[in-house]
């Protein structure tokens, strides 16, 4: 198997001259794009079984340095797009804390007018070194990726990870001040028997669990459909020790891709459903890559290239139409296509999750 990284699907010329639109950010189903996810690299040094496994070994292909989008290219897109109406960036990747100076990076779009939330999805490993210069830069979140408490079981699933670290990391953070939710792939046979006990994990230490649906990402060269758990499975295997779980408020203030629940503790958790119940209605949010291609939906491949408007010489106003021809070309919904025959056939380090 051969993986290009990222492997971007039909991406679009970019839109150059024409009207600008009245609102670059609503959609033809009147969504509103109010979120921003920025990969900052295609690189990562862990080897996560279900986004880049080690078995890929020599033949994944990095984007060379000058492929990727300077932070001065990144901060005039978040510019850009905090004037259209978007008040929150995740930094994602890859893992965005090995692109050197991510400090940097954090406080530029931190500064920018108009940005309220400048969080950032970690698999943690980097965590404990950064945390405070981070808080400093502005940041205001942290997701931190743990799918096992098992330390073997987390070295075998994350290639070349380090559970003591990420656990480190997650003290780290939250001594920082950050609010903290820990990101599990529920993994049937894998991790299936420690949900529970990863949701205990992060409430004792002041974060909120999510578990994430296994999805078929790189044309399901990655994806083992029998490890999939639907988000009822993972609530009811929740609810089987935890009792009941009802709709929690801040899902009511917030339809974001993760439902939220409550405990009847008061205790939160969110199962992020892809893949058996869309969330497609509410999304908010586009993800940008970090070679510049506009995604305006993680379920399929269709992109549109912001890189090529800034390198040639764009105005404003073209990244602006550019953004507009994304955001109108923004799908009613995605099916993920299981049989590994179909799309997305991006992948997940791509696109930052
Ligand atoms: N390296 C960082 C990390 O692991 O948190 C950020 C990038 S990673 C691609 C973002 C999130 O996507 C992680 O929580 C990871 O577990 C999740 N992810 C990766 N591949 C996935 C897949 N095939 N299905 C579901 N979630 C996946
Ligand atoms: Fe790296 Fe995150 Fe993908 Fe794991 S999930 S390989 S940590 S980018």
């Amino acid at each position: 198997m051969r993986l290009h990284l990222p492997v971007i699907g039909q991406v679009a010329p970019p839109v150059m001259g024409g009207a600008l639109p009245l609102d670059p950010l609503v959609d033809l189903f009147a969504r509103h794009v109010r979120y921003l996810r920025v990969s900052v690299t295609d690189r990562c040094n862990y080897r996560c079984s279900y986004c880049m496994p080690e078995a890929l070994g020599t033949s994944i292909e990095f984007q060379p340095r000058a492929a990727l989008l300077s932070f001065e290219e990144i901060e005039r897109v978040v510019r850009l797009f905090a004037g259209l109406g978007v008040r929150k960036i995740r930094l994602t990747g890859g893992e965005p804390m090995v692109r050197a100076e991510i400090g940097a990076l954090v406080r530029r779009v931190a500064a920018i007018p108009g940005i309220e939330q400048v969080v950032m999805t970690t698999n943690g490993h980097l965590v404990a070194e950064h945390a405070r210069a981070l808080v400093a830069a502005g940041l205001t979140g942290l997701n931190i990726s743990i799918d096992t408490l098992d330390p073997d079981r987390f070295r075998e699933l994350t290639g070349r990870g380090d559970l003591a670290r990420v656990q480190a990391g997650i003290a780290a953070a939250r001594a920082a001040g950050l609010p903290v939710q820990l990101n599990t792939v529920a993994l049937r046979g894998v991790n299936d028997g420690e949900l529970v006990a990863l949701a205990r994990y992060a409430w004792l230490h002041g974060a909120t669990p999510r578990f994430i649906e296994h999805m078929p990402m790189s044309a399901g060269q990655l994806y083992a459909a029998d490890a999939e758990i639907s988000s009822a499975s993972i609530r009811q295997i929740l609810e089987a020790e935890l009792g009941p779980l009802t709709v929690a408020a801040s899902a009511r203030r917030d339809p974001g891709p993760a439902r939220h629940w409550t405990t009847s503790s008061g205790r939160e958790v969110g199962i992020i459903s892809a893949m058996t119940d869309h969330f497609c209605a509410a999304c908010n949010r586009l993800r940008l890559t970090a070679t510049g291609d506009l995604h305006a939906c993680l379920g399929h491949d269709d992109a549109v290239s912001l890189r090529d408007v800034l390198r040639g010489g764009g105005s404003d106003d073209d990244l602006t139409r550019a953004i507009a021809a994304s955001v109108t070309g923004k799908r009613e919904g995605h099916t993920f296509e299981r049989s590994g025959t179909g799309g997305p056939r991006k992948h997940m380090i791509g696109m930052g999750g």
